[in-house]
């Protein structure tokens, strides 16, 4: 699937959506398969909803990405764009035992960081690979635990709506069988370490 349209790419463009014209899924994976398309790479955050609600009203089909460890793709031109969310900095925010995670930040690099800052509770997460994202459309878990657990709030973009969705702890597991959910960010609660 490609962005042909100048008109439509200058709006993506004022959305602050650069276009990767021929990303290799295989090269983006972890299993290393999957055919090629065009990425749109999410630097403002913010324009998420504008930018589903572009698609949409183009009838423009696509999928989100996050770091490709969960994704099995077909080979050849895929028939939708990949959407994937630029690295914000700071990727956490700490606020007394609330760490504020965007959603492209790195699950495993979180739980470190965290950790680095007295807050614990998520270690069994440590070694799964993938995004915040990722993990919370997928409930990622192990060794017992799961983030879902964890997550006190996630700002979801949903379809039709026009903004972000906050979503509060008993709401946030259901975002995983909803489709096309993109999620921007999460509040995740952790334990205060004890002194070693
Ligand atoms: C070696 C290896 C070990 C693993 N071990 C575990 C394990 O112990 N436990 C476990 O639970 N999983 C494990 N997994 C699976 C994988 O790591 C998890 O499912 C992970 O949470 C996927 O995150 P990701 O960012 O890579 O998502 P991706 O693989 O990129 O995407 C997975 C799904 O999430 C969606 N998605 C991604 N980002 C967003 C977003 N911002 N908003 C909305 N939807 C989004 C995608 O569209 C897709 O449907 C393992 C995988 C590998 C390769």
């Amino acid at each position: 699937m490609r962005v042909e349209d100048p008109k439509l790419k200058a709006e993506l463009s004022d959305l602050g959506v650069d276009i990767r014209s021929d990303a290799c899924m295989a090269e983006l994976t972890s299993l290393g398969i999957g055919g090629t398309t065009n990425l749109l790479r999410i630097t403002k955050h913010e324009s998420i909803p504008e930018l589903i609600s572009l698609l949409e009203r183009h009838q423009i089909p696509y999928k989100f990405l996050g770091g490709g460890s969960n994704l099995l793709i077909g080979d050849g031109e895929l028939p939708w764009l990949i959407l994937q969310l630029a690295k914000p900095d700071p990727e956490i925010v700490i606020e007394g035992n609330l760490a504020h995670v965007d959603a492209a930040a790195d699950l495993g690099r979180t739980v470190t960081f965290c950790a680095k800052h007295d807050l614990g509770g998520m270690e069994g997460l440590i070694g799964v690979p993938g995004t915040i994202g990722g993990a919370l459309r997928m409930n990622a878990g192990a060794y017992g635990m799961q983030i879902g657990s964890f997550v006190r709030e996630a700002k979801l973009s949903k379809k039709f709506c026009k903004g972000f969705v906050s979503v509060m702890r008993s709401g946030v597991r259901a975002s995983r069988s909803g489709r096309k959910v993109p999620v921007a960010s999460s509040k995740t609660l952790l334990e205060h370490l004890p002194d070693a």
